[in-house]
């Protein structure tokens, strides 16, 4: 059955504008994703009618609010499939989610001389906080290669992994190359040898359900913003087995059993790492957005975002001098490229005069433009809200200004 893209369109007000004049088509969605009505309300309840700083209070608004925060927890269990809420960690995003791993497990497990396995296709959140560790450890630091058609080799993972490795972190989904890793083969090929494994869910979370105990991944991370919620909100799912024996990341209120000058102990998981007042509205609209996208018929929708990459990818191959990065067989839909001749910031400048918001640059992944061997790319990122009239424009657009140069 093909999904009715105009009713949900209406849920995203802001997709129905003009910018520059023209109707905007919005193709930045690995960016950030824009927010359906029922988001926005959520968010909006708590800020107009309840408000009340959670977990410390007596009184109803308080009360409320903590209701709210505790059952955004347990929806996120839900669609993680988590086996507790306590394994629920709400973080700023999976920038955070991976530095608080990378800081609390480092602390925990790593000395000097062991080592941490990352792929070269990972986002600068994934291997900037596990350096930093590094540095403060002596550890060292490896990587997993990528083809020149976007896989990883992970044939390689038999050599990489030796009896120094600690940990293993890596993208569900790359950002640049839109390839759905493999992760439960390393997960599993990973967990032969002992090794633990983070996984980077901040380009697959806003795409398919995720289920950590079938991938019996160790650690799972991603961030709102990207699956239709709120922005500086995210999640890090962690097997209770590592939290318990993790120190905190942050010291603070509501992370603590017993405060003293002599001594302080610390509270249970989830709170041992949720010091200060959380962002407990984002968490609400979190909830609130898992509950949009997943009473949506998701497979449906993930199924057309497929049609979508498919009939984009076709019709920018058409266009003499485009090259695209990263053809991966599995893939989300996202496509890196560049055209011959013309400066990738053009082409995002241009692309905007004509309503088509695009990223440009190096995307946060520095290793991937190095692989390539180019300074920066063009991204287009779709979501379930796009359409194949919009892809049509963008082909349209990229033609026209492979005209003007
Ligand atoms: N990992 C990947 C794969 C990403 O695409 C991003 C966001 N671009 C991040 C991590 C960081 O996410 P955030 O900025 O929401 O913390």
């Amino acid at each position: 059955m093909i999904p009715d893209i105009s009713k949900i369109r209406k849920d995203f007000p802001i997709l129905d504008q003009k910018v520059n004049g023209k109707p905007l088509i919005y193709f930045d969605n690995a960016a950030t994703s824009q927010r359906p009505l029922q988001v926005i309300e959520r968010v909006n309840e708590f800020s107009l009618r309840i408000n009340g700083n959670i977990h410390r209070a007596t009184h109803s608004m308080a009360n409320r609010t903590t209701e709210a925060f505790e059952s955004s927890r347990e929806i996120v269990r839900n669609y993680l499939n988590a086996p507790e809420a306590a394994e629920v960690i709400f973080t700023h995003g999976t920038t955070e989610s991976i530095n608080l791993v990378a800081f609390s497990f480092g602390e925990a497990f790593i000395s000097v001389g062991d080592e941490v396995i990352v792929s070269e296709m990972e986002h600068h959140a994934n291997i900037v906080p596990w350096q930093m560790m590094c540095e403060r450890k002596g550890a060292i630091l490896k990587v997993i290669p990528f083809t020149d058609g976007g896989e990883l080799c992970i044939d390689q993972l038999d050599s990489l992994i030796t009896d120094k490795t600690k940990i293993l972190a890596v993208a569900h989904v790359s950002n640049t190359l839109g390839t759905i890793n493999p992760v439960a083969e390393i997960i599993a090929k990973a967990h032969l040898k002992n090794v633990p494994v983070l996984i980077d869910g901040a380009q697959a979370a806003p795409h398919f359900k995720i289920d950590v105990q079938a991938l019996d991944c160790d650690f799972y991370a991603f961030s709102g913003h990207k699956l239709y919620g709120p922005t500086g909100i995210g999640v890090l799912y962690g097997k209770r087995e590592w939290l318990d024996k993790m120190p905190p990341f942050l010291g603070g209120g509501e992370m603590i059993d017993r405060v003293t000058f002599a001594k302080t102990t610390y509270n249970e998981i989830p709170y041992k790492f949720e010091a200060g007042t959380p962002h407990y509205v984002g968490a609400i609209g979190l909830g609130a957005a898992i509950e949009y996208v997943y009473n949506n018929d998701n497979l449906m929708l993930t199924q057309h975002e497929h049609d979508l990459l498919n009939e984009a990818t076709i019709r920018l191959k058409q266009i003499d001098g485009l090259r695209i990065y990263g053809e991966a067989p599995l893939k989300t839909g996202v496509i890196c490229f560049n055209i011959e001749g013309i400066h990738p910031f053009d082409l995002g400048t241009l692309l905007d005069q004509m309503g088509i918001a695009v990223r440009t640059g190096r995307l946060c992944a520095d290793p991937v433009m190095d692989h390539y061997g180019v300074e920066n790319m063009v991204r287009a990122s779709f979501a379930f809200y796009n359409t194949a009239e919009e892809i049509e424009s963008l082909y349209i657009a990229l033609i026209r200004l492979k005209a003007m140069f």
